[in-house]
């Protein structure tokens, strides 16, 4: 069955996202660890926590996707910058094990002149500080447009990341198809050349999730403009590929296309139309 969902607002907490998702005919979901500018994040609520878990298993929804906030870098030119991120992928890693099985997704970085070389180091440097052995969740590393000083924006650049990491049994790959479309990879007319070289340098094991997005934006623009599914350059019928391809269709997808929820739950109902 096609495990499908969307970005949520995690305002009202872990089960209203469960029931929002399921309203939706979604079975997954990904929502922001904290606010985005990174503040502090609140407490859990254990009552919350155990109903979720519950509704989520009756509703079979999961395994959901934690975001960090997409200020965070690892790899900051000023130490401080680093500090806040080890310190809020820590504490974020620390929550997720109330909900154990799950998948912890970030946005590497960016070197701001430092070079991607040392950009990677001190991502790797903050994951071999924060991951513990017996962690339940699986941090993913997102693939990047490539704007700016990103770093992650080819699979060179995640494979070495990876290659850096001392407990890459708790990593993983997530693919947003907005972002690799505009980081080159032609994802319209190449899918299966992309995913083989994906195959090649990072291994399809590293793949546990996929960020579901058109593109505002031609091949290689590095722009990072996410486009409702079907009004961007990639296309309906290439992300309907996407989503029912042999070394894809059992990752959960996550919808990140800007929608309210209803126009979410048409391109949900559209997918689940297409690839069953
Ligand atoms: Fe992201
Ligand atoms: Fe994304
Ligand atoms: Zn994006």
């Amino acid at each position: 069955m096609l495990k499908i969902g969307c970005h949520l607002s995690s305002s009202k907490g872990f089960l209203a996202m469960a029931e929002t998702a399921a309203k939706i005919d979604g079975t997954t979901f990904q929502f922001f660890t904290r606010n985005p500018r990174g503040a502090k994040a609140k407490a859990l609520d254990p009552d919350d926590v155990n109903a979720f878990l519950k509704r989520a298993e009756e509703l079979g929804i999961g395994p959901i996707v934690a975001h960090a906030p997409y200020t965070l870098n690892a790899c900051g030119a000023e130490e401080r910058v680093r500090e806040f991120a080890l310190e809020t992928m820590a504490d974020d890693l620390a929550r997720m094990e109330y909900l154990p099985g799950n998948y912890y997704n970030f946005h590497p970085g960016s070197h701001v002149k430092q070079g991607a070389e040392t950009g990677i180091r001190l991502i790797a440097e903050t994951l071999n500080a924060v991951l513990r052995p017996e962690q339940r969740t699986t941090v993913l590393l997102e693939t990047m447009a490539g704007k700016g000083s990103e770093v992650g924006r080819s699979f060179e650049e995640l494979k070495e990341i990876l290659d850096r990491v001392e407990l890459s049994d708790h990593m993983g790959v997530c693919l947003d198809t907005c972002h690799v479309w505009d980081a080159g990879y032609d994802i319209a007319d190449h899918l299966d050349e992309v995913l083989t070289e994906f195959d090649r340098i990072i291994g399809l094991h590293r793949l546990k999730a996929v960020h579901l997005n058109d593109s505002q934006t031609p091949l290689g623009a590095r722009k990072d403009r996410h486009a409702k599914i079907g009004e961007g350059f990639i296309g309906a019928q290439a992300l309907v590929r996407v989503v029912s391809h042999p070394a894809l269709k059992d990752l959960p997808f996550v919808l990140e296309t800007p929608n309210e929820l209803d126009g979410y739950g048409k391109e949900i109902a559209f997918f689940r139309e297409m690839c069953g």
